[in-house]
């Protein structure tokens, strides 16, 4: 029986409003950009 499902974030899974919730936005973003660039060495 499942009809309703508490909205949670698609990347970790956390209770949230949104499909992704505000942290793990804020890490695509950042992914993104990284890989827009082609600078792969980084913070490990
Ligand atoms: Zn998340």
């Amino acid at each position: 029986m499942k009809d309703k499902k508490k909205p949670v974030c698609m990347l970790c899974g956390q209770p949230s409003a949104k499909s992704i919730c505000d942290g793990c936005a804020q890490r695509v973003q950042g992914e993104q950009l990284g890989k827009k660039s082609k600078e792969s060495k980084g913070k490990g």
